[in-house]
């Protein structure tokens, strides 16, 4: 990183005075260099290794291990920065980035974060900050309408939403909030505390992020008084209601005390969803809190296409997304409704002196304290209303129809490669795949499958990580990084194939067909892994010459373009995507 913002580092800081705690105009001066830093970072972001490459520890070989005592000027961190902290960085915002879920970005959740940190507001009641309360609850009911929640999940209809700061404390708090309840309940039915924590039991699936283990843990459910429960390959890995059903009448006859289930729409593992009609239709029956972890997913129903998959939230007691996940806002930023924000209240609320006033006792307010793990609390609404003003709703679903178009191009070159294999059905933009084992393979292909991922993973062109899903170890395409292009995913694909072709004995070259850029095609050896590649969809690119190129030189030739498509506008890069 260099040019205009190290110009720009170097003339300002020709005064190396100490900063002061704060001087508007050293303010100005020193925030346009961060942001001159930060532009130059992500024009150069491709020329990093997206996952660090660093070995443990590297960091505290080259910090010393006390504070300075007298001051150092911005330049000299900034070079720390540069020298030190940049080469430990894995580059989540990287448009070859596919690793986990990827993280949300954009101009305007960046802006939206500089007002909210600029700002400092901490919203912890309404009278601490009115706007941040109100502008919360005015953003999470927008949220909510997009999504086509359910009134009773609204403010408007008796329920409300408070945006935390992740889908742990979402969930964490409602649990909280469900033993509450519980709790309430049967120790005026005459049993005492202890005795019904002993006897509350949780439900969910393998495939249910381990935030509710977690959430469990700290809330004393007690030994194994979470029951994970097991899915396979029949339901795509979604939790079996007959499964879910008899682990509860089992747990009501022994005696225990069903009160919580967690449904996900979209799984960590392989994005699975949950049937949430059938499992809201047993926690009715069983009177259980019914919560829905949509933390990845549940974004993607803002368009009319995928809300399907939130039916039967009608049913549940709370949902929580993140939209610092796929909605274009900056991490944090985590969506919980509930339709009875007084459960909340009444596991999480306190009332100390010193934070009493006129407006919170007459109980005309929101005190968002009261819904949450912390007192304090950061003005995160402000993201959310930039980037749903600056985007607009169809800004928002043009920006994940991207995604999963590039997901369903991925996929299409996956299936048309006899050596590859899907291994869970894609619902979003997370693709699951893997090279086919070879007969007898002893490991059924984990090997081969691992060391593809790591080889490729530590050269550092793209990142992408792995899961096992019913013994099967699958490797994770998740695309919707905001700065990936179809050109992206094309060149990820080269690299896999190319690297796999490598692993399998294969002799085979990457080349580019002269008419569809970015497409690949296989050497004339019929056994390469991309050998079947002329039966799938092109992504209309680049005009490239035909010419055999190695994964890395592909990488490289595609830089300067990437750099390009990064600034199209939405319409501009859904043109660019010719599949469907
Ligand atoms: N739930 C699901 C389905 C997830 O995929 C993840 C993280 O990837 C989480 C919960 C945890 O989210 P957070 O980090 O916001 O707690």
């Amino acid at each position: 990183m260099d040019s205009r913002s190290d110009a720009i580092i170097s003339d300002n800081m020709v005064n190396k005075a100490p900063m002061s705690p704060f001087n508007v105009e050293e303010f100005r001066q020193s925030a346009h260099q961060m942001v001159e830093f930060l532009a130059d970072y992500y024009r150069d972001i491709e020329s990093y290794p997206v996952r660090s490459q660093v070995e443990p520890g590297y960091l505290y070989k080259q910090i010393p291990d006390t504070a300075p005592e007298s001051p150092e000027t911005l330049d000299e961190v900034f070079s720390d920065v540069k020298s030190k902290i940049l080469p430990g960085i894995t580059h989540w915002l990287s448009p070859q980035f596919h690793a986990y879920y990827p993280a949300s970005f954009s101009t305007a959740g960046y802006l939206g974060e500089m007002l909210c940190g600029g700002l400092n507001v901490n919203g912890f009641s309404w009278i601490a900050s009115p706007a941040a309360t109100e502008l919360e609850v005015i953003v999470v009911e927008w949220l909510g309408k997009l999504l086509n929640l359910p009134k009773e999940f609204l403010s408007s209809g008796g329920g409300g939403g408070i945006i935390e700061g992740t889908a742990c404390e979402a969930v964490f708090v409602c649990i909280l909030a469900a033993r509450k309840r519980f709790v309430d309940k049967y120790t005026a039915e005459g049993l005492l505390e202890g005795e019904v924590h002993s006897k509350l039991v949780a439900y969910t699936s393998d495939q249910t992020h381990s935030c509710v283990a977690k959430a469990c843990k700290m809330a004393g459910v007690q030994g194994d008084n979470l029951r994970i429960l097991p899915t396979d390959a029949s339901t795509d890995f979604a939790l079996s209601p007959a499964v879910l059903l008899q682990a509860i009448e089992n747990d009501i006859a022994a005696g225990f005390i069903p009160f919580f289930v967690c449904g996900t729409v979209g799984t960590t593992s392989s994005s699975a969803v949950d049937p949430l009609h059938a499992i809201g239709d047993l926690a009715k029956s069983f009177g259980m809190w019914f919560h829905i972890d949509a933390a990845y997913a549940g974004s993607a129903c803002i368009c009319p296409e995928f809300r399907p998959f939130l039916d039967g939230v009608e049913k549940a007691d709370s949902f929580c997304l993140n939209p610092h996940k796929w909605l274009l806002i900056n991490f944090d930023s985590s969506c919980l409704w509930v339709k009875d924000p007084k459960a909340l209240e009444s596991a999480l609320s306190t009332d100390p002196e010193y934070l009493k006033n006129k407006h919170s006792d007459e109980k005309n307010v929101i005190d968002f304290r009261n819904l949450q793990l912390p007192l304090s609390r950061r003005f995160r609404a402000v993201k959310l209303w930039m980037v749903m003003r600056m985007y607009g709703a169809s800004g928002l679903r043009t920006h994940i129809r991207n995604g999963v178009r590039m997901a369903k191009h991925f996929e299409s070159l996956v299936k048309a490669n006899r050596h590859f294999e899907i291994v869970t059905p894609r619902n979003f933009a997370l693709v699951c795949f893997r090279v086919k084992p070879q007969a007898n393979d002893p490991d059924n292909g984990k090997t081969i499958n691992q060391k593809l991922m790591d080889t490729i993973n530590a050269n550092g062109t793209v990142f992408f990580t792995h899961t096992v899903m019913g013994g099967v170890y699958t490797l994770r395409m998740a695309i919707g990084a905001t700065m990936t292009q179809p050109i992206h995913v094309t060149d990820t694909w080269a690299i896999i194939t190319t690297e796999a072709n490598r692993l399998l004995g294969l002799d085979s070259e990457m080349c580019f067909n002269s008419d569809s850029g970015a497409e690949m095609c296989s050497s004339s050896d019929n056994e390469s892994v991309d050998s079947d590649c002329e039966s799938t969809p092109v992504l209309n690119l680049s005009d490239s010459e035909e010419q055999p190129l190695g994964a890395g030189a592909l990488a490289a030739a595609m830089r300067p373009l990437v750099a390009l498509s990064a600034s199209n506008s939405f319409q501009e890069r859904t043109e660019c995507i010719a599949v469907a």
